[in-house]
């Protein structure tokens, strides 16, 4: 059962293997609070449904347990609204009135999972609570994995696609730059002629560490397909792009792939918003910077061309 109440803090330092649940209630049930922090889940109290919502993003709950008597919350819009987000958040009701079949039904008929009599049955909502954190815990695993390239770890296309808007989206709110790098092996095609496919896989592995170990922790660095790698190096403005590109350059072009020798690549770099201020001219406005790069010879850094550079009559 739980400890006396201890007049600790509602939030403890974040632990990635601590179950997170967001409690909506009106009162912060301290009790409770230490219920649950006992069996390693940090439970986050708001007092009411508006108050939720703001706190979804904040705290990334793996599950909601809502007071049903809490004044202004509206079971029916919340279940819908968590059932319909991307994350699919569990929804479980408690309350004083007695966990009878009709209480359940109802819950579930709102699009709770269950309901819960407090406090007579605490420990049954833990025991529910944790196996539904285990749950989440395993699908956000899976869904961490199901946006990596499996050849080199890397982020792939739709993970690539999430962080170049996300990036983008902080200039268009708060003005922070963005830059986009993009890179592809020159002559692939040839290495895998010669030395076999498996040598040329070997040498795409060996190009995502080293553009793993150039980048930062807000940086993504993805394999977009094929020979193709993209760099999205957040809260950079152009000049730092271009020395980062550079970088990259010497550093793959200085390194030997054993058994094929020195690999190089060819790169675009394109600023936001030096070269374009929206994800999609972003993308093109850095893909034909690196067809630059080719077309020139390969092994070689190209920068896109300034925004004004494309407007007529500027
Ligand atoms: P360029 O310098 O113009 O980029 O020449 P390239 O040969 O690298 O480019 P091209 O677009 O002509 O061909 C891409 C090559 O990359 C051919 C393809 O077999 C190889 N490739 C694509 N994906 C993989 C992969 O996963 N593993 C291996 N080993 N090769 C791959
Ligand atoms: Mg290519
Ligand atoms: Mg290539």
């Amino acid at each position: 059962m739980s400890s006396r109440a201890e007049k600790g803090p509602i939030t403890r330092p974040s632990d990635r293997s601590r179950g997170r649940v967001l409690l909506i209630a009106t009162d912060n049930r301290t009790q409770f609070v230490d219920a649950f922090s006992m069996r390693g889940i940090d439970v986050f109290g708001v007092a009411n449904g508006t108050a939720a919502v703001v706190s979804l993003t904040r705290t990334r709950p793996q599950l909601i347990i809502a007071d049903a008597s809490t004044p202004g919350l509206r079971i029916k819009e919340l279940a819908k609204m968590l059932a319909q987000s991307e994350d699919g958040i569990p929804l479980l009701l408690v309350g004083s009135e007695p966990s009878t079949v009709e209480m359940r039904r109802a819950a579930m008929t709102e699009g709770a999972f269950d309901y819960f009599a407090l406090p007579d049955e605490i420990e049954l909502l833990i025991e529910r609570t944790q196996q539904l954190v285990l749950l989440r815990q395993k699908i956000d695993l899976l869904r961490a994995d199901a946006d990596l390239d499996s050849l080199t770890g890397l982020a792939n296309r739709r993970r690539f696609r999430v962080a170049l808007s996300r990036e983008v989206e902080r200039w268009r709110r708060y003005r922070v730059p963005c830059a986009l790098l993009m890179l592809d092996i020159d002559h692939l095609k040839s290495i895998n002629d010669r030395f076999g496919h498996p040598a040329g896989d070997v040498v795409i592995r060996q190009i995502a560490q080293t553009l793993k170990e150039v980048s930062r922790d807000n940086d993504t660095a993805a394999r977009l397909g094929g020979e193709e790698f993209a760099l999205v190096l957040a809260g950079v403005d152009m000049q730092k792009a271009v020395a980062a590109g550079a970088r990259l350059r010497a550093v793959l072009g200085a390194k030997r792939v054993e058994g094929i020798g020195t690999v190089t690549v060819s790169i675009g770099v394109a600023g936001c918003p030096e070269s374009a201020t929206s994800e999609r001219a972003l993308y093109s406005a850095s893909d034909e910077a690196l067809y630059v790069s080719k077309n020139a010879g390969r092994d070689r850094v190209s920068v896109a061309p300034p925004l004004q550079e494309k407007l007529p009559g500027v």
